[in-house]
């Protein structure tokens, strides 16, 4: 995968891995926003607690957002009061609110470098279907009490026929907060370790005993910020919401966007950031995981090319969040028989805010306060399977999980860079030639729950199209929830083949 401009622009400092036994009051696994930012706030009462990393700090979704820090959250609240009622969609949108701010106070508290700036959001349309449901979201914000305007159409620098504006909002660089707060948890004597992943989680008495590295970790509490959670506990996140992927240019431009974050609720949607005077970040190309069409995706990039009258992107990156059919996420203990296992997903694309409001409403359970707004996040909640888009999906997967059973398995030769299904000895592989022609093949049966990876030709790697797990073309995990690699072809220790009497190099 590509790395984010965020994460190439900043110096990271590296965390040990995990090397021995632990023993510890609350272990958060997860160190993206809703990791660190749970961690800083429990840090202010004890600092019985440590963070556990598969990868390093910030290389999820996180490090490769795009900076807005807003609760304008596309068509979210017309949504929310239809499905969930008024009460509902208002306590969504103080929690946002309030989110904003912390974050905004814990930059200037700490003096967090994150280019962090106040901005205005505007959601907008330049198609005439579309204006009736963006004056259904002003409606929803006049009824909720979301200070607003509705704007009339204009050409520059975005083109649009309609616009509703919030000010005041934050746009920052996420990664360089994220690490801001890890200094934070330096600072509080709060360990950290990175390259050491979660692979199995049993109940230990009223806790809990985690592998990590080949060690064990005891903890009285869990704090899955996993983005797909760890166990799933019969709350069946899996089917309640599905990963998306969203694609970011970063494009040269001549003129900035008048300190404006754009998001437009067109199909294709289009998200805009202006980072500097001369750099833009344009979110776009939305698809399901292991789902991208590679023409679709290059016509993407050349409609902003011609957009922005430049000759190419600067950088061009990929991530995933997971979308919650009734659009609010989850926070809270995972049910009544993990009372003491806490999860926070589902964002749906939104998790600077989220992530936030999350860490905060698990620290108050952690401490056992009382709050009304962590109800309506219940992970237990039906709601979501009562949604059309919900049945549909999770069709689309099981249909998904039986053709991929019986993929077309092709001849068995390969070209460079190309990644293929094979069957051998009854088996699927997935196939791949790397640029020194060494040959990879690996089982692409996701270790998660068993469906069939497709290859991303953007990226190489293998996807998942049922749950969103991704990996390497040589089987290393990329991200979960599946908890551990592709299994290799050769139990020799080694997962490439550099000679086969069958598999070989296409002419
Ligand atoms: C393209 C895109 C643009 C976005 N832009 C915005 C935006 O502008 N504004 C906004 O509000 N939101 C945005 N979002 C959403 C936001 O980035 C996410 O909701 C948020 O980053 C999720 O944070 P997280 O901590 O839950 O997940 P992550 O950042 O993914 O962190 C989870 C971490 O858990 C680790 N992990 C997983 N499994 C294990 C394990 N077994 N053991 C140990 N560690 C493990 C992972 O390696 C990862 O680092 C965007 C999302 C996308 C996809």
């Amino acid at each position: 995968m590509n790395e984010s401009y965020w994460i190439k622009q900043n110096q990271a400092k590296q965390y040990p891995k995990l090397d021995h036994d632990e023993h510890v009051h609350t272990l958060i696994i997860g160190g993206g926003l809703c990791g660190l930012t749970t961690a800083y706030y429990l840090s202010s009462v004890t600092n019985n607690l440590l963070v556990i990393e598969a990868d390093r700090i910030g290389y999820g979704t996180s490090g490769r957002n795009s900076g807005k820090v807003t609760v304008q959250h596309g068509c979210i609240y017309q949504k929310l009061i239809k499905k969930h009622g008024l009460k509902t969609a208002q306590l969504y949108y103080e929690a946002q609110k309030e989110a904003l701010e912390s974050i905004a106070s814990i930059i200037d508290e700490h003096h967090i470098s994150c280019n962090a700036l106040r901005k205005d959001a505007v959601l907008y349309t330049n198609d005439d279907t579309r204006i009736a449901q963006l004056q259904d979201e002003y409606q929803a914000y006049l009824d909720i009490g979301i200070p607003c305007e509705f704007l009339d159409s204009q050409e520059y620098p975005i083109a649009y026929q309609a616009a509703i504006l919030i000010k005041n909002q934050l746009g920052y660089d996420p990664y360089a907060y994220l690490l801001g707060l890890s200094d934070c948890l330096d600072q509080e004597g709060i360990k950290i370790y990175e390259h050491s992943p979660a692979t199995a989680i049993e109940k230990d008495g009223s806790g809990f005993k985690v592998s990590v590295n080949g060690h064990l970790i005891y903890a009285q509490n869990i704090v899955s910020a996993t983005m797909t959670p760890l166990l799933d506990g019969f709350t069946f996140i899996y089917a309640k919401s599905y990963p998306s992927v969203s694609h970011i240019a970063m494009m040269p431009i001549s003129h900035s966007l008048s300190n404006q974050m754009l998001y437009s609720i067109d199909d294709p949607m289009a998200s805009y950031h202006d980072i500097s005077q001369d750099l833009l970040l344009c979110g776009g190309y939305e698809h399901p995981c292991a789902k991208i069409d590679h023409t679709r995706y290059d016509e993407w990039l050349i409609s902003l090319q011609k957009a922005w009258k430049c000759e190419g992107a600067k950088a061009v990156w990929d991530s995933q969040d997971l979308i919650a059919f009734d659009h609010l996420p989850f926070i809270g203990s995972l049910s009544k028989r993990y009372p003491n296992f806490f999860i926070a997903c589902g964002f749906s694309k939104w998790g600077n805010t989220n992530a936030n409001v999350a860490a905060k409403l698990i620290c108050a359970k952690l401490l056992k306060k009382d709050s009304d707004v962590i109800n309506i996040f219940e992970p237990s909640r039906k709601y979501p399977f009562f949604q059309a888009q919900c049945f549909h999906m999770n069709m689309k997967t099981a249909v998904n999980f039986i053709k991929s059973q019986f993929p077309d398995v092709g001849d068995l030769s390969c070209r460079i860079n190309e990644g293929k299904t094979v069957s051998l000895g009854g088996r699927l592989y997935g196939m791949y030639l790397d640029e020194n022609e060494e040959l990879y093949l690996v089982d692409i049966r996701c270790p998660h729950l068993g469906c069939i990876c497709n290859f991303n030709e953007v990226d190489h790697t293998w996807d998942c199209p049922c749950h969103g797990s991704r990996f390497h073309y040589d089987g290393s995990i990329i991200k979960g929830p599946a908890q551990s690699p592709l299994s290799e072809y050769e139990s020799d220790g080694h997962n490439h083949v550099d000679s086969h009497e069958t598999l070989h190099k296409a002419d």
